[in-house]
């Protein structure tokens, strides 16, 4: 079993949590992996990782910094299991 941890960025709460990385299949959308929590130094979102709120989905839309930290390959992984 693989126990490695995995930060995550939920879009829906703003809020960052660390899961095993096999359980990130199982989360629901809205979920993104990240190599590691944004910079608190950002001059736009001061580490909370978004820069406004979706009106339309509701969603917090994420910082230019938080994008920077998206765990590309996680992504990917879990696309090609759908
Ligand atoms: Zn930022």
């Amino acid at each position: 079993m693989n126990k490695e941890t995995l930060i995550c960025y939920n879009l829906f709460n703003a809020n960052y949590y660390n899961i095993l990385l096999n359980d990130f299949n199982l989360l629901p959308e809205g979920q993104i992996p990240l190599n590691k929590k944004p910079s608190t130094s950002c001059k736009k979102c001061y580490g909370r990782g978004y820069s406004g709120k979706n009106t339309t989905d509701f969603t917090y839309i994420p910082c230019l910094c938080l994008k920077k930290q998206i765990n590309v390959d996680i992504l990917l992984q879990r696309n090609a299991n759908i």
